[in-house]
């Protein structure tokens, strides 16, 4: 019988060896599935890396994530933090909460935009374009600079070029004080009841399991191909398939496979960022009953605030004390990855003070984790480095799914839609 193995265990893994008819073998290096999309705990409650919300404009796969697994449906809401005033997200869409003067230049430079007809060549140029240089410049380029650490001039326009132009009305209106609601498909988004975004990993372990196995703990040494067959060597023995399918990031299975030089070029230039997700537990907080917040501010270390009370009562205290959770993004070869994580912490904390967010003795617990691979930056030369590397495994005959596999800013339902794609075309030859 044909046999499949499956390089790395996130959902990527788990979902396409669900689909395939074929058996599998997933080989993952952590002891614990997931990935990205796990879960741990802090005081009893759980939290993701970075709160991972369901959603999709893809119907099969949000019926597919919200079936699997019991779940939440909630509405946003989620602020800008602008000048010590909560905007309401997205931007263009409040504008009458923003000080006089910045409401007026917001809307001024939208509706007379000399930048208007210009073919955008880069994610700043598109800003401009879409949105004026008053929107542009008080928040889109702050926030994408601080989220990326990387200049948007420098950034290609693959991720925003399907951002639609928000109607003319709606941002008057909203500069007239009656807030809009823009990019409607994520204005509810599901969560899982209880046990954080691990629930939908481990729903997909499970189905993945009953197709072959899952094997945790596995490092892998070498991967050749000994006539039809791909051999994977690992401290668990010698593994045999005839398809090998990469969903674990190209930076690490390069590390063990033999490759020419000039994918070791483009490989270099690909470039990523990294991630601490903060989480604190404290007694009470002062940002309201909202989920996530904003920061454009260059002077605040995170660029995203999330409150997981909101996702339901599994994720609040019986006391009433919060579970915040601050994401700060770091390129692996920057000043910001070599502060270490206790002054991170502490960071977190005065900014949050700063801010009047919480009061210093009110915090009972935090904790940190960093993921090294995190976020794919779009720089100019992306999509010609990429497709270097993924032509090159082509020819091998190495199918390469998921964020990291595929070098794309891919969320799950992204991957899975990628996923259940490639399942449905090995199943049909
Ligand atoms: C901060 C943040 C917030 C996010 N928020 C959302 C959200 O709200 N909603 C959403 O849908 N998505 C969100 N995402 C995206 C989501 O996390 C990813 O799309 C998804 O988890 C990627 O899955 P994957 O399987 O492709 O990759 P990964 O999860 O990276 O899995 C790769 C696997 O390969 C394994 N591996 C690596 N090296 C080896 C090796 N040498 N041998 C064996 N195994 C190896 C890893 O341990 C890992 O398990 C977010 C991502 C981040 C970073």
């Amino acid at each position: 019988m044909n046999s499949a193995i499956i390089l790395g265990g996130g959902i990527a893994g788990l979902s396409l060896a669900s689909f395939l008819d074929e058996r599998c073998t997933i080989l993952e290096r952590n002891e614990v599935v997931g990935g990205l999309s796990r879960s741990y705990k802090i005081n009893g409650i759980d939290y993701d890396i970075g709160p991972h919300i369901i959603f999709s404009k893809n119907e099969e796969v949000l019926r597919l994530h919200t079936e699997m697994i019991p779940t939440s449906k909630i509405r946003r809401s989620n602020q800008i933090f602008y000048k010590g005033r909560y905007i309401k997200y997205p931007f263009e869409n409040d504008l009458g909460s923003l000080p006089a003067e910045d409401r007026d230049r917001c809307l001024q430079e939208f509706l007379e935009n000399p930048y208007e007809n210009y073919e955008p060549k880069n994610m700043l140029q598109f800003f401009l374009k879409t949105f004026g240089e008053g929107i542009t410049q008080s928040y889109l380029q702050p926030y994408n600079q601080k989220i990326w650490k990387f200049d948007p001039s420098c950034m290609d326009t693959q991720m925003v070029e399907r951002i639609p132009k928000p109607p003319k009305e709606d941002v008057i209106a909203s500069a007239s004080g009656v807030a809009t609601e823009g990019y409607t498909h994520q204005l509810y988004f599901y969560y899982p009841v209880s046990g954080g975004f691990q629930t939908l990993v481990d729903a997909y372990a499970e189905k993945a399991s009953i197709k072959g196995a899952v094997k945790t703990g596995i490092n892998i040494s070498s991967i050749n191909k000994e006539g039809e067959d791909w051999v994977v060597c690992t401290n668990n023995g010698e593994i045999r398939g005839q398809k090998l399918i990469n969903c674990m990031p190209l930076h690490e299975l390069f590390k063990i496979m033999p490759h020419p030089d000039y994918v070791a070029s483009a490989l270099k230039a690909l470039l990523y960022n990294s991630i601490h997700i903060v989480t604190i537990h404290v007694k009470s907080d002062r940002i309201g009953d909202h989920f996530a917040l904003y920061i454009p501010d260059q002077d605040i270390i995170f660029h995203r605030l999330s409150k997981l009370n909101f996702l339901g009562e599994k994720y609040c205290h019986a006391d009433g004390s919060t579970t915040l959770m601050a994401e700060v993004t770091f390129r692996p070869d920057s000043y910001l990855a070599k502060m270490n994580i206790k002054d991170i912490e502490n960071t977190v904390i005065s900014d949050l003070v700063r801010l009047n967010f919480i009061s210093a003795k009110d915090v009972l617990d935090i904790e940190t984790r960093t993921e090294k691979y995190a976020y794919v930056i779009y720089d100019l030369d992306h999509r010609k480095n990429a497709d270097l590397v993924l032509g090159y495994l082509r020819e091998l005959g190495i199918e390469s799914v998921g964020r990291f596999a595929e070098f794309e800013y891919l969320n799950t339902d992204g991957v899975v839609e990628h996923t259940l794609a490639l399942a449905r075309r090995l199943n049909a030859s």
